[in-house]
């Protein structure tokens, strides 16, 4: 049986320096000539879907309409993207190169990606910050479904296409910055791991109860132990 584990990607891979927001606020001013309270909008762990629909529920669009035009706003997103991930230099989170390549070396290993950002903005995002998206071998996206909760099942049942083992909370391992991605990988019954790299304090990400926890991805070795265990 293979073990998955499946990272989040803003504050836990890189630090995108507000590049998302400013896709999201191109994308909804393009299609909607607003972008809603996005300046004031807590995006900490919640899916693009999620923000989306908060943002331009609050000034009165219907939900169904939302709906319709996500496709479209993921379109528009991704190809922003395209320019300001560069322009706005993405970086790697510390470790986090390092960790990759030694997991590259893993048997029974499966790599995947847990995020709330769509499937076509994930790869770029990453690329930006020197990252290969190919060494990611399934994932789970905001595209995906609403509510970040719903993201680990479908990424075990995607590892499990891929693999043909069985993947279940016994053997997934959900790494993520916010307490979004604790309360994730309970609701996946996976092992929670927060890091403290992104917006969170270690202090906050305590309260909780994550299984693991550290200040970043950079303690190769100790990371590994808890990974792989
Ligand atoms: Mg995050």
């Amino acid at each position: 049986m293979q073990k998955l584990l499946l990272f989040d990607i803003d504050g836990t891979l890189i630090r995108s320096n507000g590049a998302g927001r400013l896709t999201l606020a191109y994308a909804l001013e393009r299609l909607f000539g607003t972008s809603g309270p996005l300046d004031s909008y807590n995006m900490s762990g919640k899916t693009d879907p999620r923000i989306i629909t908060d943002l331009l529920t609050a000034v009165g669009i219907p939900a169904k309409e939302i709906q319709r035009q996500l496709p479209a706003i993921y379109e528009l997103m991704a190809e922003h993207g395209q320019k300001v991930f560069w322009e706005k230099g993405m970086t790697a989170c510390p470790g986090v190169p390092d960790l990759l390549a030694k997991l590259a070396m893993q048997d029974d290993v499966l790599v995947g990606l847990l995020t709330g950002n769509s499937q076509i903005t994930a790869p770029l995002k990453l690329s930006a910050a020197g990252i290969d998206p190919l060494q990611f071998k399934v994932g789970a996206y905001g595209s995906d479904a609403l509510d970040r909760n719903d993201l680990p099942a479908i990424g075990m049942a995607r590892a499990h296409q891929l693999t043909g083992d069985a993947f279940n909370g016994n053997n997934t391992v959900i790494i993520g910055d916010t307490p979004a991605d604790v309360l994730c990988a309970r609701a996946g019954k996976a092992t929670a791991v927060a890091v403290a790299s992104g917006w969170h304090a270690a202090t906050t990400l305590a309260e909780y109860h994550p299984d693991h926890l550290f200040e970043n991805l950079s303690h190769t070795e100790q990371i590994l132990e808890v990974l792989l265990a």
